[in-house]
């Protein structure tokens, strides 16, 4: 199959190249023209693990192409993803739908043949229609299906959830359209993913509830984390004690400082303008984001009461950036609401991230960034783990504490022991667990 990808983001870039690498031809197209030359040039725009290797594997044999000029690519494609961005439409949080309706118009001028448009990016219900309607307007007699096919990869574990995913979901009732989906998705039958076909409004709401759920499950932990400080319980074994039922499930049970990244904020946010927009609110989903919006903010208050009260003129070590380990992404991570809150309460920051200190430099102001961990902490008073990465749970801890002022560690990612830090003298707190 001929595939043309518009939009070479976090999930345009990793769906083209495994789509590739199962053996189909994919051109990414992105607008961006210094991402398609880094590209070009063999240099991946982000960081997501093992992609480097793919797209050089499936770029030298022949089956990946990157272009900022969209005309061959769209033509000559059987299948066109929409993959660009929908980000909180400034102002009233509803997703913003400029690019995918671009999109549309750029395809429907360009198309040639049968040609599937395929919905990738994260559309409010009703998408597909009006996809549908820019296309028709443009080409009255134009050969084309509009199809939803959500994608539910995970930035820093993206190429194995494309490869290896729970479920593919895609909304239409096109026949043709159908066995297009199942022929560019059929090296999935070898591992047996389910590919659930429905009508196209219910794929698109597929897409955000299950980030709505997701996000509930998070919000649900992080409150029972406040309770647990709360009463002296420790919240990590409530996970396990509720996770261990088959019905409720283990993951998305770690406490933490709220969620944040490029797709459950503003997928909560636009879910709740839907559903009050069709009078059906969603009111533990209008919860959900009012309390993790609070979570994040109330986490620099966390850090300040750790170190007595008062921040004014003291420096903190801060380890990690980005809102999850893995990726470079920062947006809405939970370290643009810590670190400015802690500034304006008179700290001085000093911080380092594997991978997302270039990013953070365009969205933070007066931090300096450190080499690695232990630059950050050195006669900091104290460190404060605010993302989760591996290299930052077994540290040289007798390092770290030589390399303080002081002996206060704040974790807001649970990945010390309490009893642990305490043993080594460490004043140290966490999310949800009882204070040694
Ligand atoms: P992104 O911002 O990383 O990438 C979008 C890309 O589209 C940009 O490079 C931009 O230059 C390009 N673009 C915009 N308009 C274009 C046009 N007309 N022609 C060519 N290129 C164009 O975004 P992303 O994180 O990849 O997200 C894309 C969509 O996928 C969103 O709807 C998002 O909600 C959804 N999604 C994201 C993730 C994730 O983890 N990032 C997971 C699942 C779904």
């Amino acid at each position: 199959m001929r595939v043309a990808m518009i939009g070479t983001g976090y999930v345009g870039l990793v769906s083209g190249a495994c789509f590739a690498d199962f053996g189909h031809v994919v051109t990414c197209v992105d607008k961006d023209a210094s991402k398609i030359e880094k590209l070009e040039a063999g240099v991946m725009p982000i960081y997501e693990p093992g992609l480097d290797s793919l797209v050089e594997k499936n770029v030298k044999e022949e089956r990946l192409f990157f272009t900022t000029e969209a005309r061959d690519a769209i033509r000559n494609a059987d299948a066109v993803f929409i993959a660009v961005g929908t980000p909180s439409r400034r102002g009233d949080g509803h997703a913003d739908l400029s690019y995918v309706y671009a999109a549309a118009e750029e395809i429907a001028e360009l198309m040639d043949g049968f040609t599937v448009v395929v919905t990738k990016s994260t559309v409010p219900v009703g998408t597909g229609d009006e996809v549908e309607e820019i296309i028709r307007k443009k080409r009255p007699d134009g050969d084309f299906a509009v199809v939803s096919n959500p994608e539910f990869l995970r930035e820093g574990a993206a190429i194995k959830d494309f490869k290896i995913p729970d479920r593919v979901v895609v909304g239409t009732d096109d026949e043709r359209a159908r066995e297009v989906m199942t022929e560019l998705y059929r090296p999935l039958f070898l591992n047996e993913t389910p590919i659930l076909f429905t009508a196209r409004r219910t794929s698109e709401l597929i897409k955000y509830a299950a980030n709505a759920f997701l996000a509930v499950k998070i919000t649900f932990i992080n409150e029972m984390a406040d309770l647990c400080e709360k009463v002296g319980a420790n919240v990590q074994e409530v996970s396990r004690g509720i996770g261990l039922d088959g019905r409720i499930g283990k993951k998305f049970l770690n406490a933490g400082p709220g969620y944040g990244g490029s797709c459950f904020p503003k997928d909560t946010l636009a879910l709740t303008k839907t559903a009050n927009d069709y009078n059906s609110p969603v009111r533990i989903v209008d919860t959900v984001v009012e309390v993790n919006a609070a979570r994040k903010k109330a986490m620099a208050d966390k850090v300040i009461a750790a170190m007595g009260g008062d921040v004014k003129g003291k420096t903190i070590g801060v380890l990690g950036l980005a809102f999850k380990q893995n990726t470079d992404d920062m947006r809405d991570a939970p370290s643009l609401d810590i670190i400015p809150a802690l500034q304006a309460a008179g700290a001085k920051i000093r911080a380092f991230d594997p991978e997302a200190m270039e990013e953070a430099s365009h969205l933070l102001s007066d931090i300096e960034f450190a080499k690695n961990a232990y630059d950050a902490v050195e006669q900091a008073d104290a460190m404060v783990i605010v993302t989760e990465w591996d290299q930052f749970r077994a540290l040289d801890l007798d390092r770290i504490k030589a390399a303080l002022n002081s002996n206060i560690v704040v974790d807001l990612r649970n990945i010390y022991s309490p009893e642990d830090m305490a043993g080594r003298g460490f004043q140290y707190t966490s999310i949800g667990r009882p204070l040694v």
